[in-house]
């Protein structure tokens, strides 16, 4: 697990240089290691190593995983896969953060589940920037209805936004969120998150304002399955 600090060590440098660049400023930048499918000694491996944010996209997966790892102080969960209504309250009870919101139905379930002692939600709006068929996200025309409900709702903190564009789309998908965000802050002046970039197209994201970077392979490798739930 050694290489793991080493290529969170390279990340946050690259990161760096990158924002060194662009001119963008690092404090305001996050890296969530995307530790789906991956073993809990990997995750205690980055977390060593100081890394603090983790993401995950599979309920039932998240939830062990952060059982499992209660005592480590600090460590912030972020679910960033799809969520369905059956799934709610694992999430609510579990992360600190949701990226995926894109129904009112289900941000609603997570209100009500969210349990009082914890302290609020932080919920990003997962646009389909790219228009497929086949993907998550509401439609950007529906972004400022859907933040005004979520934001009316308890226990839930509007943060921004979050997209997975298409291959080859990345640059045009990109800019396109940056002024979508540009939107939303002018309604919601906190809500400040754009979650966006990948291992293999971060640079590009952070061109156009990501201040969430979310890495899986360059952390910790390739994955060798991926699950479905
Ligand atoms: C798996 C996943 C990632 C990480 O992908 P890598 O290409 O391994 O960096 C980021 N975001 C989401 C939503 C994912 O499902």
């Amino acid at each position: 697990m050694n290489n793991i600090a080493e290529q969170l060590g390279a990340a946050y440098q690259n990161i760096a240089e990158n924002c060194q660049q662009q001119g963008r400023d690092l404090s305001s930048i996050s890296l969530i290691a995307v530790s789906k499918t991956k073993p809990i000694a990997a995750i205690e491996a980055a977390y060593q190593a100081g890394q603090r944010q983790f993401g995950e996209n599979y309920p039932q997966e998240l939830v062990s995983k952060a059982t499992e790892l209660a005592s480590l102080a600090e460590l912030n969960w972020h679910f960033i896969g799809p969520l369905q209504s059956n799934k709610s309250k694992l999430v609510a009870e579990h992360a600190n953060w949701v990226h995926s919101i894109d129904r009112l139905k289900i941000a609603e379930r997570l209100a009500s589940q969210r349990p009082a002692a914890l302290a609020p939600l932080n919920i990003l709006l997962q646009v389909n920037i790219s228009d497929e068929t086949s993907k998550a996200g509401i439609n950007p025309t529906q972004m400022l209805q859907l933040a005004d409900a979520v934001s009316a709702l308890p226990q839930l903190t509007l943060k921004g936004l979050m997209a997975i564009p298409a291959p080859g789309d990345s640059e045009r998908a990109f800019a396109a969120m940056q002024q979508l965000s540009k939107n939303l802050q002018q309604h919601y002046p906190a809500a400040t998150e754009l979650s966006m970039g990948m291992s293999d197209d971060w640079p590009l994201a952070l061109k156009y304002g990501a201040t969430m970077l979310r890495l899986g392979t360059a952390i910790f490798g390739a994955r060798t399955y991926e699950r479905n739930e």
